[in-house]
């Protein structure tokens, strides 16, 4: 019986290859360098892992957390600390599939929540961007609170709040309010959260250590 057991483990283990991923560059940025909003109550530290070779440039990826911030401190949610990755994967991780994005999150590990921007997505249907909280990571604890955004994605900046709001929340609900941010079609018109929204958000977040 602890033969078998042990012969499905290391089935298991086996089961999920491990790229190679060559870090190219990394950056700390502490909250007052981010816009941090006045009188904020929850604080957030985030990881961001780019992908060289993805169509993603480090200007749209800052430039999309300079715009996310805002947004999320509505809230009362201030970005802390981001920790910035640059690394280089295998042309076989570029772009997202739940497999992929399970080994590339095991082989190398990074603070959550986390955003990885990736070239495009394997997933059918084909989202742009797709938010893992806890409630749709049981078969793949890995990705639990990690947001993956692809080249495509339009309004990055909303995407981005959007996408880190479904984390916190840790829902995959939508809202059919006129300008509310949690719309199913991003853009640059919807970014406004309600109070209801919110608190939920620096609740679930909270209680998940997404939020201090
Ligand atoms: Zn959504």
């Amino acid at each position: 019986m602890r033969a078998l057991s042990l012969a499905l483990l290391l089935a298991c283990g086996a089961a999920l290859a491990q790229p190679k991923v060559t870090v190219v560059d990394r950056e700390t940025f502490e909250g007052d360098e981010l816009g941090a909003p006045e009188g904020y109550t929850h604080r957030m530290q985030l990881a961001i892992v780019m992908l060289e070779n993805a169509r993603w440039t480090r200007q749209r990826a800052m430039l999309a957390l300079l715009q996310a911030q805002p947004i999320l401190g509505q809230c009362g949610v201030a970005l802390d600390r981001v920790e910035f990755h640059v690394v280089e994967v295998p042309a076989s991780y570029l772009d997202f599939s739940t497999p992929a994005a399970r080994e590339l999150a095991r082989a190398y590990p990074v603070a959550r929540p986390t955003v990885y921007l990736v070239r495009d997505t394997r997933s059918r249907p084909a989202f742009d961007a797709e938010a893992i909280g806890r409630g749709n990571s049981g078969t793949r604890p890995e990705i639990a609170d990690t947001v993956w955004m692809t080249a495509a994605v339009r309004d990055p900046g909303v995407a981005f709040a959007h996408e880190l709001a479904h984390v916190l929340m840790d829902s995959g609900e939508h809202s059919g309010e006129a300008g509310n941010l949690m719309r199913d079609e991003t853009s640059a018109r919807n970014k406004s959260l309600s109070a209801a929204q919110c608190a939920r958000l620096r609740d679930t977040g909270r209680a998940n250590g997404l939020l201090k």
